[in-house]
């Protein structure tokens, strides 16, 4: 008798779930994709295109060119799971029965969670760049902007890949320079952390970027409003930012569908096991990619590297065994710094992100924590890496693992008797 494994969401993280699960599971497994459109969104392209690099064309490819043969492909507009009756419901009203799922449906910015934000201001003076829409928006919006306060924004924690608002700043500071606009544009960063980034030994180092380039930092600013009559930002204790401009991230939410059927947390991400990838309420169902929990980054290069374990443990609950593979939390980001430099990043769950070369120790090529142009050149490099291994499933020479190989540990600090 014929089994069927569901995945929902044919974006970076289902694509590959599913080109690697066909290839796994015996033929009398059938595997289905549902996602509501046919559009593929490279979305870290969204970052740069802003500032011209790309165009809207570069960045979108039909969905159906990265799904294997043997997979099939449905359209729709996936409503609700019936957990208990092993169901997933359309919203058109069609009826899909599984017997193992994968939830790989993401997570969005909803800028309807903040009052104000959605007012009058929305794409005059507030934009986001995490849609394709408001990255063409706000690439108009630069071009006419000369003059003011231009403000970079981050509602709250957690959103995907969380060193993009970072970046955008430099590349924005960058951007002006070259436009000889840096004098008349006063340049703020308002984070709800107690520094740029969320790992100590990254935050000082990032810390330090944003200083040299008189980029001024808002620190743990929890906004509750937007007040559009004033444009300002107002925190819940009380503090106001004045912007001309505001490129913000709004509150990053997982599929409201994921609610619907109860499967999720507060902010519709779902619960699972770190290590095995398994909702800790349903063992025939799994979430990878920006959807589950994971106290990791939520990034494209977490979901690649979390696809290695999730297949094995796929392949055992599909034979009868428990789910034995476990992931580390491998993270690794380049953070576009302007001029045509970038830095890299790699940690997982245990290790924050450390100083150091990769993937070859002393040689790299790439830089961890330091700006280099070979880091910036391996950011463009990424798109053709995407589209052609990584989105198919081809191997990668790169462990899924995060090795200490070329890292730089801190010296541990001497105890003084103070200490002691
Ligand atoms: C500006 C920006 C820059 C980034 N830069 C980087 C970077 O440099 N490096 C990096 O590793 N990552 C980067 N990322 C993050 C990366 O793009 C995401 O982490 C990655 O795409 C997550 O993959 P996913 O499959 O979990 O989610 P997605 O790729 O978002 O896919 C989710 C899919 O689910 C579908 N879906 C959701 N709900 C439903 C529903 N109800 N019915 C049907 N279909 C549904 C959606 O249509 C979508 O196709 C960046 C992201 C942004 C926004």
């Amino acid at each position: 008798m014929s089994k069927h494994l569901i995945v929902l969401g044919a974006g970076t993280a289902g694509t590959m779930a599913a080109n690697r699960l066909r290839r796994a599971l015996p033929a009398s497994w059938s595997v289905t994709v549902v996602d509501r459109d046919d559009e593929h969104l490279y979305q870290p392209g969204l970052l740069l295109l802003p500032f011209g690099t790309y165009r809207p064309e570069q960045l979108v490819r039909s969905r159906h060119a990265f799904v294997a043969d043997g997979i099939e492909l449905l359209a729709g507009e996936v409503d609700r799971v019936d957990a208990t009756a092993r169901t997933v419901h359309l919203s058109d009203g069609r009826e899909l029965a599984y017997d193992l799922l994968v939830i790989a449906s993401g997570t969005s910015p909803r800028p309807d969670q903040t009052p104000g934000m959605l007012g009058p201001l929305w794409r005059q003076s507030i934009f986001d760049f995490y849609t394709l829409d408001g990255a063409v928006a706000l690439r108009d919006a630069l071009a006419r902007f000369d003059r003011g306060r231009l403000v970079v924004h981050v509602t709250d924690m957690p959103i995907k890949c969380p060193v993009a608002p970072l970046e955008f700043t430099f590349l924005a500071e960058s951007w002006l320079r070259a436009r000889e606009l840096r004098d008349t544009v006063e340049l703020v960063y308002v984070t709800p952390l107690p520094g740029a980034f969320t790992k100590p030994i990254a935050s000082e180092r990032l810390g330090r970027l944003l200083e040299e380039r008189k980029i001024a930092v808002e620190p743990d600013f929890l906004v509750e409003s937007v007040d559009p009559e004033a444009k300002e930002l107002v925190s819940y204790d009380e503090r106001r930012v004045a912007f001309d401009l505001l490129v913000t991230v709004p509150l990053n939410m997982g599929a409201d569908f994921v609610a619907r059927s109860g499967l999720g947390n507060e902010l519709n991400h779902v619960p699972v096991d770190k290590g095995t990838l398994q909702s800790k309420a349903f063992p025939n169902i799994f979430a990878v990619g920006d959807a589950a929990d994971l106290p990791t980054s939520k990034a494209g290069s977490v979901a690649h590297f979390a696809v290695d374990v999730l297949v094995e443990n796929v392949v055992a609950v599909s034979e009868g065994r428990p789910p034995t593979a476990r992931f580390d939390g491998h993270a690794n980001c380049f953070i576009e710094s302007g001029d045509g430099k970038a830095l890299l990043i790699d940690f997982n769950y245990d290790t924050e992100p450390l100083p150091g070369t990769y993937p070859l120790p002393g040689i790299g090529p790439l830089r961890l924590l330091t700006e280099s142009r070979a880091n910036h050149v391996g950011k463009l490099a990424f798109r053709w890496v995407y589209w052609n291994v990584l989105l198919p499933g081809r191997p990668m020479p790169l462990p899924s693992h995060m090795t200490m190989a070329g890292k730089k540990p801190p010296a541990p600090q001497k105890a003084t008797t103070a200490q002691m």
